[in-house]
């Protein structure tokens, strides 16, 4: 069996609009769609990062509203996907957590947008390629507001090359991108 592959989404340290390091708000959206994905694409778990306590119990209470509460009665699918979604405090957490239930830390692969990043980013070819040999686990890494802050990418052990349309306009939506990178790099191609 190959490592596993988990999924993670960053509310800090992100750059706002101006290129300043920020917290961004969780939004509810977030926390389901990119379950939804996760489930869908086998991966072992889905972290939500964010250092504002606050947040995270917002996050756990929408978890358990869906896994034990009236939604799971009613949707019981959504409770299999949202059984994959933890609320964590820090990217270091993240990694820390798959390193014990692994036995390996992950190999950290960074999400981006913008292109010109002074990174030599990796082809989704060579990335899908890497994972399906590893013995390491894979943390894909994605980020809110305008991205993932450059202390992120620069630790980061790759960058995957950015999705790219036929048009220049570059405004996925962090749900959008994420499906597109699990398809990419987990998706049966017919
Ligand atoms: N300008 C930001 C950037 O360079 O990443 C866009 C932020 S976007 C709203 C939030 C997140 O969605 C990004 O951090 C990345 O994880 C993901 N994302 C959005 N568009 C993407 C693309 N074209 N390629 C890869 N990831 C993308």
């Amino acid at each position: 069996m190959s490592a596993g592959v988990y999924l993670t989404l960053v509310h800090h340290p992100v750059r706002d609009r101006f290129g300043e390091t920020v917290t961004t708000a969780v939004t509810n959206l977030d926390v389901h769609d990119l379950s939804r994905s996760a489930r869908t694409y086998g991966l072992r778990a889905y972290f939500i990062v964010t250092p504002i306590e606050a947040q995270r119990i917002l996050v756990d209470r929408i978890l358990e509203h869906w896994r034990t509460g009236p939604g799971r009665e009613r949707v019981p699918e959504r409770a299999d996907a949202l059984g994959l979604c933890r609320s964590v405090e820090s990217i270091e957490q993240v990694i820390s957590n798959i390193a014990d239930s692994e036995g390996h830390a992950p190999w950290v692969v960074a999400t981006a947008a913008r292109s010109s990043l002074g990174i030599a980013p990796l082809s989704f070819a060579d990335v899908r390629a890497t994972m399906s040999l590893a013995e390491r686990p894979t943390l894909i890494v994605l980020g809110t507001g305008h991205g993932l802050a450059d202390t992120v990418l620069q630790s980061a052990d790759a960058l995957l090359a950015p999705i790219r349309g036929p048009t220049d306009y570059n405004h996925l939506s962090v749900r959008a991108a994420g499906a597109i990178i699990l398809d990419r790099l987990l998706g049966h191609h017919v």
